[in-house]
């Protein structure tokens, strides 16, 4: 099928260009650089016999923004002339479009974000359709670019710095609503036909638009940088990006220096720059990394570890077991996504506390005006809080979240999985045991599957799949299903102790306390940690899951190996350091303080005693070693991890990584940092770090083969 703008005039001569490319979406690539031109050339044309124009769209969405498959192929040092131009071609189309001379308006009808709300931005009014569906905004730095269609410029005239900072160096994707408030949008519809009413008789009401960018005497409402408030406020936003990025993608900076020249210079010599800009971060490694995690994200979520040929279901009733801290987020996801929700605790006052909790998030989102008192009234009444087995009868999907303890597990799998409804499934969200040995009484072990959250439920975006020896595919994709629809992203593993992103976040977690052994400084590993870009340093990390978590992992395991009858797994120092310091009191956040102190109503120390134990000033490490021993340990694991099969793809490893662990963002996750990083300088490191460290960087042989022959992560 051949794209096309359908070009229509109506007997009030106003054309409605509807943009319908032969992809899925309206994207700019090729085709519409095409369509585009032809239509503007056309309308120039014709000028003298039109009243406007109403640009819309025949997708769901109204433009989809750049065209990443295209922009992953772009080589640094080759390709930055090429994108630059692109830009300006792209650009001085839409110039035209803002120059007719006629109204030009965009009848936002489906998500406009990036290349999307860049057009509408080019046309002299928007107005959207009132609908879920419809998101604005240029969210490009996420994808560590920036909007090189004149979005940063266009928007800083319209908006003024103070209103426009914020959307373009967060990226923030506004539903229509707020689009209206921040400035984005003039206009809301309620229906198409309405939609496409008003932009009609804004055209007949304005036949004389223009943008008043190219009006003369035209100012940036607010002031440019000669206004002293205006160059603060640029100023006052550097330190606040290098505290965010640590320095370490460039893409927000870029943005920050677009903006700054836009208040600087004029118009057109900023849309310059702005081109420039865009072409020199499309090819740096953050933004290839960015924009690979957004594929496969896509992948992950489009189904790519789903069993094939098994038809969507979706869960009605599901029962949750244990109202503690995990039982009551999951409760409360479920029922926010309308699944009736049986939440069993040992007593009905245990029950009633983990149903407390929804209320309370309920309560929340009403009191921020995001939730109106009957939609909570209807989540909260699709809970049922009970202490009775009965009430499990017919749920299609039974989780259990009670302590992390097999007989118990057990125990509670004999008790009640005769509940489930016929052909009913039954998920484990333990974190560590093994789900082939808890399904041992399951009279149905082909239902028996684990679901792993993680905490914050409610917050957490991830959910770990895990599928045991003899969990089928059709129960693999029942709880693929649920978890979307409990809208979380499922990655998908095999059965294997601490599956996966406990394993590789233990390691962190270990790495850190090894460096407290060597006598490094606790506040130099944490700020190490955080300069490679986790979220926090490996101890607060302790402190968030507790020293008892540890000490109950290491415990799990060695009664793992006795059941096995194996040797027990020597001690780790993350195992030693937790038993010396819950001794001395400190079991971590939840516990009253930890590796850090937790003043109540300020900022978080570290422990001061810590020090004293190991610290040792006369020891000294390069940084970068102690910076490459806490991201490679991760990374050597994960390569575990996939050698042994408790990994089945790369995507679904990438984005545990990223979602699960905290792993930065930028590197596009632990495979795709190997392949930024170059597969045999990879190794090459590991093996340095190996003999000056310990085998546990040795590389695995999984690794050496794709080094050897040249073959990426993907
Ligand atoms: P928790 O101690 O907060 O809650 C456990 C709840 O189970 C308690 O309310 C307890 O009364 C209840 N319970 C005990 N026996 C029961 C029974 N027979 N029937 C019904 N309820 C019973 O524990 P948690 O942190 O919510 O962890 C629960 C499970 O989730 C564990 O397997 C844990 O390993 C796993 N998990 C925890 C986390 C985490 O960060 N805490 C993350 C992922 C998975």
């Amino acid at each position: 099928m051949t794209g096309q703008f359908h070009y229509e005039k109506d007997s009030d001569n106003i054309v409605t260009v509807t943009m319908d490319m032969s992809g899925p979406v309206n994207a700019m690539n090729d085709e519409y650089i095409e369509l585009m031109s032809a239509t503007v050339e056309r309308l120039e044309k014709e000028r003298d016999d039109i009243a406007g124009v109403v640009l819309t769209s025949a997708k769901k969405t109204f433009f989809a923004g750049g065209d990443i498959k295209n922009m992953l192929k772009a080589e640094p040092g080759k390709d930055e002339e090429g994108l630059f131009l692109m830009c300006e071609e792209i650009k001085g189309m839409l110039a035209k479009l803002e120059k007719l001379g006629k109204p030009v308006v965009a009848a936002i009808n489906g998500a406009a974000l990036g290349g999307g709300y860049e057009i509408c931005l080019a046309c002299h009014h928007r107005v959207a359709l009132n609908s879920s569906a419809v998101q604005l905004g240029l969210p490009e730095v996420s994808l560590g670019l920036l909007p090189g269609g004149g979005g940063i410029v266009r928007l800083v005239s319209k908006l003024g710095v103070e209103k426009a900072i914020m959307p373009l160096l967060e990226g923030t994707r506004f539903n229509v609503a707020k689009a209206q408030a921040a400035g984005l949008i003039e206009e809301v519809a309620d229906t198409p036909e309405e939609m496409m009413a008003k932009a009609k008789a804004w055209i007949k009401a304005n036949p004389e638009a223009n943008n008043p960018w190219n009006e003369k005497g035209f100012k940036i409402p607010g002031g440019d940088m000669r206004n002293p408030n205006v160059a603060q406020m640029v100023q006052g936003a550097i330190p606040m990006l290098l505290q965010k990025t640590r320095g370490l993608v460039p893409a927000p900076a870029r943005i920050l220096d677009v903006i700054a020249n836009t208040l600087r210079v004029d118009f057109d010599t900023a849309m310059r720059i702005e081109s420039r800009g865009l072409a020199a971060l499309v090819t740096t490694p953050q933004a290839k990394n960015l924009m690979n995690f957004f594929m496969q994200m896509n992948q992950v979520n489009g189904g790519g570890s789903r069993p094939k040929g098994i038809d969507k279901t979706a869960v009605k009733k599901v029962g949750v077991l244990g109202a503690g801290m995990m039982g009551q987020g999951i409760a409360y996801v479920s029922a926010k996504a309308g699944i009736e929700v049986m939440l069993k605790d040992i007593s009905q006052e245990a029950a009633d506390k983990g149903k407390a909790y929804s209320e309370k998030l309920l309560e929340k989102a009403v009191a921020k005006g995001r939730m109106s008192e009957e939609k909570k009234a209807g989540i909260l009444g699709l809970i049922k809080a009970t202490a009775s087995a009965e009430d499990l009868q017919g749920c299609d999907l039974i989780i259990e979240a009670v302590f992390e303890n097999v007989d118990l597990k057990h125990k509670i799998t004999k008790e009640l999985e005769p509940m489930l409804a016929d052909n009913g499934v039954w998920g484990s969200n333990t974190s560590t045991l093994p789900i082939t040995l808890l399904a041992e009484p399951s009279q149905k072990p082909e239902n028996f599957i684990g679901i792993h959250f993680f905490s914050p439920v409610d917050k957490m975006p991830l959910v770990e799949i895990i599928v045991g020896e003899k969990t089928s595919d059709e129960t693999l994709a029942r709880a693929f299903d649920y978890a979307q629809q409990i809208r979380k992203t499922p990655i998908v593993v095999n059965d294997s102790r601490g599956f996966f992103t406990s394993r590789v976040f233990g390691t962190y977690i270990d790495e850190g306390a090894l460096l407290i052994e060597e006598g490094l400084s606790p506040a130099l590993i944490e700020n190490l940690g955080k300069a490679i870009g986790m979220p926090v340093g490996p101890l607060a990390v302790q402190d968030e899951v507790s020293q008892q978590l540890t000490i109950k992992v290491n415990e799990t395991n060695r009664d793992l190996d006795e059941r096995a009858g194996q040797e027990p797994a020597p001690e780790t120092a993350a195992y030693r350091l937790a038993r010396r310091m819950i001794d001395n009191g400190r079991g971590g956040r939840a516990h009253g303080g930890g590796y850090y102190d937790y003043p109540e109503g300020g900022e978080k120390e570290l422990w001061p005693e810590l020090e004293n134990w190991f610290y040792n000033k006369g020891v000294s490490l390069p940084q970068q070693d102690i910076k490459d021993r806490l991201l490679f340990r991760q990374i050597v694991e994960s390569l575990r991890c996939f050698e042994e099969g408790v990994m089945n793809n790369v995507p679904d490893s990438n984005i545990g990584s990223i979602m699960g662990i905290g792993f930065p963002p930028h590197t596009g996750g632990v495979f795709q940092f190997i392949n930024t990083y170059g597969l045999q300088a990879f190794v090459d490191r590991c093996n340095e770090l190996s003999e000056k460290y310990g085998e546990r960087f040795t590389p695995p042989q999984l690794l050496l083969d794709k080094a050897k022959n040249k073959e990426n992560f993907a």
